[in-house]
């Protein structure tokens, strides 16, 4: 497969750079034993992402993606040494973010870890990732795609670099179709914003005509970081009642676990 199906210049609003790595798996306390990223930086620039928290980011979330052009090399190297055990990609980034067209490293990690035989486990939003179903079907891998909300306008203001809803149903449906092991994570749930239990159940019946259902629902992660992007973003009035139920989370969130239950396996 060619590399040049993308011209940089179609990430001229965002910094793109490439760099390198001297480690490629990390161990993973995420329900799995190693995560490997092959960017840093996601240009879906989600507000409520708490990525930039946890890698010690200050840069603009969104604005950059750092591309570590030798990660596949070096994962390469790594995994004729390292203990066997499964590999999160993606858990501070998204795998298949834009210039994952141009550059391809989440494929050429892929290759490696199939060779490897290794348990995969992907989390994306985006819908490049039926790109590589052929690979899907010949490796030891569960592909989990983020699904927040029926409404675009959700979206629009809380992940803006990510594809509709619409296409994310689309690829979960053709790598069902393929026969791809997949789930679907709703999350975060946002107070007011994307918690209504009845659109939730129309989204769950909708992953459920797409062949999805093994559920995953989480809360809102609310680190100091994240505050200051919603203030950038939302008025006063909302980011005040956010932090009012935030206050109280533990019975909001006990409140919501219980009637979400029969929807899926919850994460709370
Ligand atoms: S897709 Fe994931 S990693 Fe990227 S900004 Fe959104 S939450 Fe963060």
């Amino acid at each position: 497969m060619g590399l040049n199906v993308v011209d940089p210049g179609d990430f001229k609003d965002l910094q793109v750079k490439e760099v390198s790595c001297s480690q490629a798996l990390s161990l993973s306390g995420l329900e799995s034993d190693y995560s490997l990223n092959p960017y840093r930086g996601c240009s879906h620039g989600c507000l409520y992402c708490y990525a930039p928290c946890v890698i010690n980011e200050s840069r603009e979330w969104g604005s950059f993606v750092d591309v570590k052009r030798n990660i596949p090399n070096v994962l390469a190297k790594e995994l004729k040494t390292k203990t066997k055990g499964s590999v999160r990609l993606g858990s501070v980034t998204d795998p298949y973010q834009e210039v994952e067209k141009l550059y391809q490293l989440t494929r050429m990690c892929l290759l490696q870890l199939k060779k490897a035989k290794a348990h995969v486990i992907i989390q994306t939003k985006s819908d490049l990732v039926t790109r590589d179903i052929d690979l899907f079907t010949e490796m030891d891998v569960d592909v989990g795609m983020t699904v927040t909300s029926m409404n675009n306008e959700f979206r629009d203001r809380f992940e803006p670099g990510t594809p509709t809803i619409e296409e994310r149903l689309s690829a979960l449906k053709k790598m069902n179709d393929s026969g791809v092991n997949t789930w679907a994570f709703i999350g975060p749930l946002i107070p007011g914003e994307n918690d209504d239990i009845i659109q939730l159940e129309e989204l769950v019946e909708s992953l459920n005509a797409v062949g999805v259902y093994e559920l995953y629902l989480d809360k809102l992660n609310m680190r100091d970081g994240i505050w200051s992007r919603f203030e950038q973003v939302l008025d006063e009035d909302r980011v005040n009642r956010y932090r009012e139920i935030y206050s109280q989370r533990n019975r909001y969130f006990q409140e919501r676990k219980e009637r979400l239950q029969k929807l899926g396996k919850i994460i709370f």
